[in-house]
């Protein structure tokens, strides 16, 4: 029986990616997954117990030229298959353009051009981890009649980006996929690749191992992590959009490449629709202990944030994935659980 191919994962270290190294190990794929530091590569190897299929390469930051050389010089000739996970994902900064718009713009080119440099009749399939977000505008998920589907982009010019963070952070993911998109077409004729981006909504669920819960999480669970560690009659944020779980976001990643019908296609990962409140009414009706000692909001009025915001449709994603996706109780009890086990409140 011939080996699984070699996959190259680029930002090991992170929340999502970490999953997808396990569900890459897990069926047997050997694994080259890259870092900012050799400290950041020492853990993560020591996540999946020194496995001998699990090889790391360090790359300190996406954003420079030639970033990935090295790894696909040395690696090249063995990866088939590259998913690029790394990008910039926080919003505590006031340099939208360094360090969210240019990272990940050059992020997604550079690793490319490293494919198109080394590998080019190598590597069969590129999945690039974009996100709902290159698909919708944060206006356009606040407007109640729109119906969002793949085909959609977020309509957020470069200029507009500087609004704030969180419009910045949207159109890093836009522009870089956008810029995915546009090699291939520009390379053709020279890459063998396909290729196929995932886009989540807000991704939620367990970190993959326990040793990764602290006092602040990656920016999508921090907001389930805020909410367990708020004081009552606190407010609940008006957040609503759309939610999936890490484990299946992980899944997709692998069907991404495995599954021809995904081939030069944006997978919109969605479950449904969620609102913070209802995020709230779940914690507060699930752990009793945190019940009553935790802010409220209003109970039970989730739903009617939901109405007055955009609505999604990603059937057509669902119908290729064909595995049930988790729903939000499921996504949000299995998040809160864990950070009650690690603080011993469980
Ligand atoms: P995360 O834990 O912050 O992971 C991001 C990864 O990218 C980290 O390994 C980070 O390394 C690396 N990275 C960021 N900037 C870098 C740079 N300049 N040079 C080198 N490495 C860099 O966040 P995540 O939630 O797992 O996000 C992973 C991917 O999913 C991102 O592309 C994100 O946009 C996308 N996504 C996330 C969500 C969500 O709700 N979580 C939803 C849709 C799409 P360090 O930690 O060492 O900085």
């Amino acid at each position: 029986m011939s080996s699984k191919p070699t996959v190259f994962v680029s930002g090991a270290s992170g929340y999502i990616a970490l999953h997808v190294v396990n569900e890459l190990l897990s069926a047997g794929y050997k694994v080259i997954g890259s870092t900012r530091s050799d400290k950041k590569a020492a853990e993560v190897e020591k996540k999946f117990g020194n496995n001998p299929n699990l090889k790391t390469v360090i790359v300190p930051d996406i954003a420079e030229p030639g970033a990935f050389d090295h790894a696909f010089e040395e690696y090249g000739s063995e990866i088939k298959v590259v998913l690029h996970v790394a990008s910039p994902f926080f919003f505590d900064t006031t340099e939208y353009e360094k360090d969210l718009l240019l990272p990940a713009v050059n992020g997604t080119k550079s690793i490319l051009e490293s494919v198109k440099k080394y590998a080019p009749q190598t590597v069969e399939n590129v999945v690039v981890t974009s996100s709902l977000a290159a698909i919708v505008s944060p206006k356009r998920m606040a407007e109640p009649n729109a119906l969002v589907t793949e085909k959609d982009w977020n309509d957020t010019t470069w200029e507009g980006a500087g609004a704030d963070p969180v419009t910045a952070y949207c159109a890093s993911k836009k522009f870089a996929e956008e810029a995915a998109w546009k090699f291939l077409e520009e390379n053709k004729s020279i890459v063998k690749f396909r290729l196929i981006t995932v886009n989540p909504g807000y991704v939620f669920g367990p970190q993959l191992s326990s040793d990764s819960v602290g006092d602040v999480l990656n920016t999508s669970c921090e907001l389930i992590n805020s909410i367990v560690h708020s004081k009552p009659g606190s407010e609940i944020q008006p957040i609503s959009g759309p939610y999936i779980d890490v484990r299946d976001v992980a899944k997709a990643h692998l069907l991404a490449f495995e599954k021809e019908e995904t081939f030069g296609k944006r997978l919109m990962l969605v479950e449904g629709a969620f609102s913070l409140q209802q995020v709230a009414d779940i914690i507060n009706e699930e752990f009793p202990q945190l019940k009553g000692n935790v802010a409220t909001g209003e109970p039970g009025t989730g739903e009617e944030l939901l109405n007055k915001s955009a609505r999604y449709d990603p059937s057509k994603t669902k119908a290729i994935l064909g595995f049930k996706l988790r729903n939000l109780k499921e996504t949000v009890y299995d998040t809160v659980d864990q950070i009650l086990k690690v603080e011993g409140r469980a």
